[in-house]
């Protein structure tokens, strides 16, 4: 086979292989090997992401050479393979020896530099990404695996075929496969693979290849959430696809440097502008909560708030018909509660709608929902109840953006929030609503400066982990603290506020 696709690879949709764990000095023949022989028969190229401690074997160094001699690239899988949480806990020096050291093993034992990272079992957190920030070296993900094709897997050829052959394979993805399995299923299954995708048009590149097609740039590629996919949009320009894991963003390693801001939003979901604010605090590493009805979620769905937990976003449960916890005047006795029962489906089976429609980031563990905020700030004594059944804080602010308050003009609520900048504290949580726009536009102006004056932004659980703070510690009613109404106000100071009798 042999065609010059290279000379005008936007004729094609493109694929780049990735596969893990090699090279596999123990293997006759290499794995390793055969699989970049398959990539070259079919007139491509794939990417293998090497462990530094196997290419250092008897052996290993030439199954890497031999590799990129047919045109494949070579990246780091780490030194030795550790989990996130091993990483997290090594030495400065062993942790060096983990990210730079393998980069180092593998130029001095190939000549090749390796230009993406790929921790062991998808390895991630603060630490690595802040080392991977400071050797401007990307992260990798993949949109679409092989399946369990690792060496003891339980993969077989037909399994392998099945996942990509029936898969819908967009243009620019990266798959993630192994090449290490001893009973070579990973190979006898891309020989069946390859010819059917190149007769559908695909071709078969490495990420610098992929890179370079799309005309998407290496140097500000997105580095700490894992590309999946490069693809070249509509408008001719490049886009990088990532899988976002902001919640693991550098300066969370040092929080206590910062004065954290939980920004919370009620009165979602609203798709296109919780879409935007999700963008827009993204910009700053950043995250925040939206507090959501179960009447918004009916006529919106929840597409929208999957796209903000996977921004590292809290969704809070601002009640299933944005229901007052009494009518009335609670002064003059003329009012009436909801009753526990009406509570109970206010709140709880709210939330079990939620959980029913949404889940982690990682689009398999279930998503927990554990704030509530009650409509119109209005508490009753069963509300605390049902909270403390649910194991729920209830979230109030000390801050305000005033975009409900018809007392307020745009230009006093943007001078509200610029007097923000220096003198909101540490901790406080700030009250606004995602259906006003003012609110986004003063944010899109204000933001930078918060930022720049050393503040951060987080989602309420977010700041809550960081203070050391736990659910139970400050679910049902509080004792009230600066006119808090048994709510949360400020979760620097939760701690101290005690539960009321
Ligand atoms: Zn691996
Ligand atoms: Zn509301």
């Amino acid at each position: 086979m042999n065609d010059d696709w290279r000379s005008h690879p936007e004729d094609f949709k493109l694929l780049a292989f990735t596969f893990d764990d090699g090279p596999d000095p123990g293997n006759t023949p290499s794995v390793t090997a055969k699989v970049a022989d398959i990539f070259a028969e079919h007139n491509g190229s794939a990417t293998f992401f090497l462990i530094g401690k196997y290419l250092e074997q008897n052996g290993g160094a030439e199954v890497a050479k031999y590799a990129l001699s047919k045109g494949s690239e070579l990246a780091s899988h780490s030194y030795s393979h550790l989990d996130s949480a091993t990483m997290a806990e090594l030495s400065e020096e062993e942790f060096t020896k983990e990210i730079d050291g393998n980069n180092q093993l593998i130029e001095e034992l190939t000549g090749y530099t390796p230009r993406f990272y790929r921790g062991g079992g998808y390895a991630r957190n603060a630490r690595i990404y802040e080392r991977l920030e400071k050797l401007n070296m990307p992260a990798v993900g993949a949109l679409i695996s092989l399946g369990s094709d690792y060496s003891g897997g339980t993969a077989t050829v037909e399994s392998i075929v099945d996942n990509i052959l029936g898969a819908e394979l967009l243009d620019g993805t990266i798959i993630g496969g192994h090449s290490t399995n001893k009973k070579y299923v990973t190979p006898d299954a891309l020989e069946i693979i390859l010819p059917e995708l190149y007769k559908q048009g695909y071709r078969f590149c490495t990420l610098s290849e992929l890179f370079e097609y799309k005309g998407a740039d290496y140097d500000t590629a997105p580095i700490h959430c894992h590309i999946t996919r490069v693809e070249t949009t509509e408008d001719g320009s490049p886009e990088v696809h990532t899988k976002w894991r902001t919640y693991l963003d550098s300066w969370k390693t040092h929080p206590e440097d910062y004065k954290l801001l939980a920004f919370t939003f009620d009165d979602g979901p609203s798709p296109a502008k919780d879409n935007r604010m999700v963008e827009l605090f993204a910009k700053y590493k950043g995250s925040a909560t939206m507090f959501v009805t179960g009447t918004s979620c009916k006529n919106y769905g929840y597409e929208s708030l999957q796209n903000a937990i996977n921004n590292g976003w809290d969704i809070g449960n601002h009640s299933m018909s944005h229901a007052d916890a009494y009518t009335g005047s609670q002064k003059d006795g003329t009012y009436t509660e909801l009753t526990y029962d009406e509570l109970k489906y206010q709140i709880a089976d709210f939330n079990a709608l939620l959980e029913a429609n949404l889940t982690m980031p990682d689009g398999v563990t279930p998503y927990e929902v554990s704030l509530y905020r009650p409509p119109q700030i209005r508490t009753t004594e069963t509300m605390f109840d049902v909270c403390i059944e649910e194991d729920m804080p209830i979230i109030w602010a000390l801050r305000d953006t005033y975009d409900w308050s018809s007392k307020y003009t745009d230009e006093m609520r943007y001078d509200n929030m610029k007097a923000g900048i220096g003198t909101w504290k540490d901790g406080d949580i700030i009250l606004g609503h995602i259906t006003k726009d003012i609110t986004y536009n003063i944010l899109a102006d204000l933001l930078d400066d918060f930022y720049d004056a050393g503040y951060r932004f987080c989602s309420v659980t977010e700041l809550m982990e960081y203070k050391g703070i736990e659910r139970s510690d400050i679910s049902g009613k509080l004792n009230n603290v600066d006119g808090n109404k048994g709510m949360v106000t400020n979760i620097a100071n939760a701690a101290t506020y005690g539960k009321a009798e």
